[in-house]
């Protein structure tokens, strides 16, 4: 255990965000890392772990259809203590024992591990994500983090279809164990939602970018803009391959079904972030643009977060996010204990800055679209929205109904569809006769993470449905070590 009394002596300390008002301008990274606090600033902030008998904040356990604790499961306590006696290298060694790309999740994750923090029972919890990131920042600083290619190789095979962060993952670990992977990728860039949904603001494409090198280096071959079922026929990798990992993602997004819908200027979210990744990355001019418009965002997660972000960098004139669910609690309910994930309300980096550009917080809630309203050349121009109250219907099940009489109208020149997806494409499930569930995903039991076709395995959002990309490290992890126990009769991947 780091300091016995740490938790006690020192306050919570997290790295600062750049100022609203500053960040808008670019799309950089807004948060400064906690790594350019000194290094015995970081060992106190290490130091609050208590290292408690029964560690939540490593279970990653689901309780109430939430993430409770680390889903890869990252010993945290050991790389706490690690860094209070400023034995850094030996942290990064732990970190890297139970996740691939710390880099990653060190930026984007929501921390479902500080949420089960023990001293987030009394006091504000450690900061782990951000120790999570001075770690592996420290590590890419020193040079410690090089690409480590297998010793032996088995002669073994294997497809991984898909380049997002569970794709990633159960290449680097087939890597290491000494197969030859090719990950096959139907957009330019590897990454998957990593590089094409999570704006650059989150999760600078450099860092993507240095990861994928150090990935080549290691013997990973990316077969790039090449849609599999496609433009490379689904028979074929069975041939050529002796397994298969798919990693589609979760990619179909949900539609609204209202009036006014085929108007120009409605789009799914992610058409818009992506295009602004290419302009960010290539220079391309984005087809959809929020410059001057008055813009509305219809769903209330992180999605629809992102495009209020990246709206606002834009230049829109206004900004208004639609959540059809109620307003969360300021503190945790009765109904939402410790540890699960805290359902508070939160002020997310987007919120934030409207709030200071608009003077208000753009979210409205339990309101949905009514009809989208549109001129004579066919473009939206508007939308009616409508009130909703939540009630528990017959068999107990919450169900919204409108509100008689709350009908309003908002301008609008450019809508964003944020309101989930469901499931991955069928195109190439068909044509390899891969079965899926009753949501459409993937259908592959968490622990085997083998699909119904021998030789072929699934993880991340295409087969658990959208999730995160700490689950996402999780899956690929978990489905390499099925693979390669199916290639090997055996394996030693954790
Ligand atoms: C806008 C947005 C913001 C998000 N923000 C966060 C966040 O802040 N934190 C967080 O933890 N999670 C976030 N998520 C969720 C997270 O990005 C996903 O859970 C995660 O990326 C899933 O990883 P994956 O590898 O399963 O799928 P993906 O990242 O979706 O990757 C799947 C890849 O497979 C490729 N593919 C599919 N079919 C084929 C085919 N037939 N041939 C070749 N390639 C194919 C796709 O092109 C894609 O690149 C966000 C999601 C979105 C949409
Ligand atoms: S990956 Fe997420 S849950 Fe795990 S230690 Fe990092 S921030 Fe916490």
């Amino acid at each position: 255990m780091g300091k016995v009394t740490g938790f006690i002596e020192y306050p919570r300390r997290t790295a600062l965000d750049r100022s609203p008002g500053e960040r808008i301008d670019d799309f950089n990274e807004f948060v400064e890392p906690l790594s350019t606090m000194t290094p015995e600033a970081l060992e106190e902030q290490a130091g609050r772990c208590m290292d408690c008998g029964v560690p939540y904040c490593h279970s990653g356990a689901m309780l109430n259809g939430m993430t409770s604790g680390c889903p890869t499961h990252n010993l945290i306590p050991e790389w706490n203590d690690l860094v209070y006696r400023d034995a850094w290298r030996d942290a990064l060694d732990r970190l890297l024992h139970t996740t691939n790309f710390p880099e990653f999740t060190s930026r984007v994750c929501p921390a479902p591990c500080e949420g089960s923090c023990t001293v987030g029972l009394h006091a504000t919890p450690v900061t782990i994500k951000q120790i999570e990131r001075a770690i592996i920042d420290r590590g890419f600083q020193e040079g410690w983090v090089v690409p480590k290619p297998p010793r032996i190789r088995t002669g073994k095979t294997v497809a991984v279809i898909g380049a997002g962060p569970s794709g990633l993952a159960a290449a680097a670990q087939l890597n290491s164990a000494g197969h030859q992977v090719t990950v096959f990728e139907r957009q330019d860039r590897p990454g998957g939602l990593l590089i094409y949904g999570i704006p650059n603001m989150k999760l600078d494409k450099a860092v993507v970018d240095r990861r994928i090198q150090i990935m080549r280096a290691e013997g990973i071959e990316f077969v790039l803009g090449t849609e599999v079922g496609l433009d490379f026929p689904a028979k074929r990798l069975r041939e050529i391959f002796d397994a298969v990992v798919l990693c589609l993602g979760s990619t179909r997004p949900r539609d609204l079904d209202t009036p006014g819908r085929n108007l120009q200027g409605i789009h799914f979210a992610l058409d818009f972030l992506k295009q602004n990744t290419k302009r960010l990355l290539d220079g391309h001019t984005p087809a959809i643009s929020a410059e001057g418009k008055d813009v509305v965002v219809i769903g209330g997660g992180d999605t629809g977060t992102d495009c209020v972000g990246t709206a606002i960098r834009q230049g829109c004139r206004s900004i208004t996010q639609l959540e059809i669910l109620e307003r969360n609690p300021i503190e945790r309910g009765p109904n939402n204990p410790w540890p699960e994930y805290p359902r508070v309300y939160k002020l997310d980096y987007g919120h934030e800055e409207a709030e200071v550009l608009y003077s208000g917080d753009p979210r409205q809630y339990a309101v949905t679209a009514k009809r989208f309203l549109g001129n004579a050349r066919g473009d939206v121009v508007g939308m009616d929205t409508i009130d909703l109250n939540w009630q528990t219907d017959d068999q107990g099940r919450m169900r919204p109904v409108e509100v008689p009489g709350s009908e309003k109208q908002i301008s609008a020149q450019l809508v964003l569809l944020a309101m989930g997806y469901l499931g991955p494409q069928a195109q190439l499930l068909e044509q390899m006769a891969v079965e899926r569930d009753q949501r459409s995903n993937i259908k592959a039991a968490y622990g085997s993470f083998a699909t119904n076709v021998e030789g072929v395995f699934a993880a991340g959002d295409g087969r658990r449905g959208q999730s995160l990309v700490v689950w996402a490290i999780n899956e690929g992890r978990g489905a390499a070590r099925e693979c390669d126990r199916y290639l090997m009769g055996e394996t030693e991947l954790p």
